[in-house]
């Protein structure tokens, strides 16, 4: 598909679907591909006769979501239908946010392109180095130049702490003030200057993450990764940009910058989701398997219901406190600029049809 084919949509929640294609050892086990995407927003299950329980799955599904991408779709073309329209959010003053949802080895690294390590994935195309590339891009237009600058901050969160992935997993507090602003206390934010400066804190950060073992995949994050890409201006008075945030005062590594205060001007928040997937995959595993997994739970539940609070737009609670996820990022979800992407990932495979169903319906029920 090439750009002109490409009909970005201006959403305020966009949510998108991304099948993986089949990897080696699912051909050599003959593990059938169940999905299919027959065009550019829908998705079917084609739910075989088996295992699953027969209530819960009475036939083939389809879905409908504002994009689905097939196994052959570019990291590139993700990124242009997903992350690539909310650039003009960040810098209208916004707060942008991208998540990747899905079950363990459903590609939400490989679209994000956090998995640097691998010579075989195209990270320079992935969600994190494009954003990055977009950002810079305009920040070098000439009204641009001067006035604004670029911080970046990593962190993960693992069974409801918060761990700086910028300094050394140091564990880091969350603290809610009376007007319910949230702060993350002491976490380290580095100014960037060039996309490789973001990459590489990128690349360190994964290096250090939380990973655990399950049976689904040797690797599997068992923590959401938590990237800003905040733009900040000296705070003068000619500033009018509307700055929600959280993090106003916190230092940083410059010297120069310290001496006058910086003002947040526009954030983009980009989230690779801990594995959505539960029940026998994980219950099998011991006391802790068990904890993470119920709070990577509570979560994604509590994050689903504050997109869906901001999907009504009218101003009504946001339950922000029912984790520590969406506390950390309440901006997300309250203010006329906020707009957030999901990019719920699947597998193709009949054997891990019931992950991907729970995934087609926790994206489905996000809007
Ligand atoms: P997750 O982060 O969801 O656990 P990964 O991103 O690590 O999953 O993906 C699991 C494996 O599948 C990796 O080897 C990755 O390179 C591969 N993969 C994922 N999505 C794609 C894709 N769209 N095209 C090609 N390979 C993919
Ligand atoms: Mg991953």
């Amino acid at each position: 598909m090439n750009q002109q084919q490409i009909n970005q949509k201006d959403l305020r929640i966009c949510v998108a679907v991304r099948k993986r294609p089949l990897n080696k050892r699912e051909i050599a086990k003959k593990d059938n591909d169940v999905i299919t995407i027959p065009n550019r927003d829908h998705c079917l299950v084609h739910v075989p006769k088996l295992k699953v329980d027969l209530t819960k799955y009475l036939d083939n599904q389809t879905f409908k979501f504002d994009y689905t991408f097939d196994e052959k779709a570019s990291n590139e073309l993700v990124y242009r239908c997903t992350a690539a329209p909310l650039i003009d959010t960040v810098f209208n003053g916004g707060n942008a946010t991208v998540f990747a949802y899905g079950q363990t080895g459903s590609g939400k690294t490989f679209t994000m392109g956090g998995d640097l390590q691998s010579a075989k994935t195209d990270y320079s195309h992935g969600i994190y180095a494009q954003t990055a590339r977009d950002i810079f891009h305009r920040l070098s237009l000439p009204q641009y130049r001067t006035s604004v600058e670029t911080f970046v901050t990593f962190y993960e969160i693992y069974c409801g702490k918060v761990f700086d992935l910028l300094n050394n997993k140091k564990r880091l507090r969350v603290l809610e003030d009376q007007k319910g602003l949230v702060q993350v206390c002491d976490r380290k934010e580095q100014q960037v200057k060039s996309v490789q400066d973001v990459l590489n804190i990128i690349q360190h950060g994964m290096s250090i993450r939380t990973s655990g073992t399950t049976a689904a995949n040797a690797n599997s994050s068992r923590s959401h990764a938590v990237l800003q890409i905040i733009l900040k201006t000296a705070s003068t008075a000619s500033v009018t940009s509307s700055v929600s945030g959280s993090s106003r005062n916190n230092n940083h590594n410059n010297p120069a910058v310290l001496r006058r205060p910086m003002k947040e001007v526009g954030k983009m928040s980009l989230i690779d989701l801990a594995g959505s997937e539960r029940g026998k995959d994980t219950a099998s595993g011991d006391r802790l398997q068990r904890m993470e997994g119920s709070e990577i739970n509570k979560s994604l539940l509590a994050l689903k219901e504050c997109i869906r609070a901001l999907g009504r737009g009218d101003g009504s609670h946001v339950p922000f406190r029912g984790s520590t996820l969406t506390k950390v990022l309440r901006d997300s979800f309250i203010g006329d600029k906020s707009k957030v992407c999901m990019i719920a990932m699947v597998s193709p495979t009949h054997s891990d049809v019931e992950n991907t169903m729970n995934t087609l319906r926790y994206a489905d029920r996000v809007k």
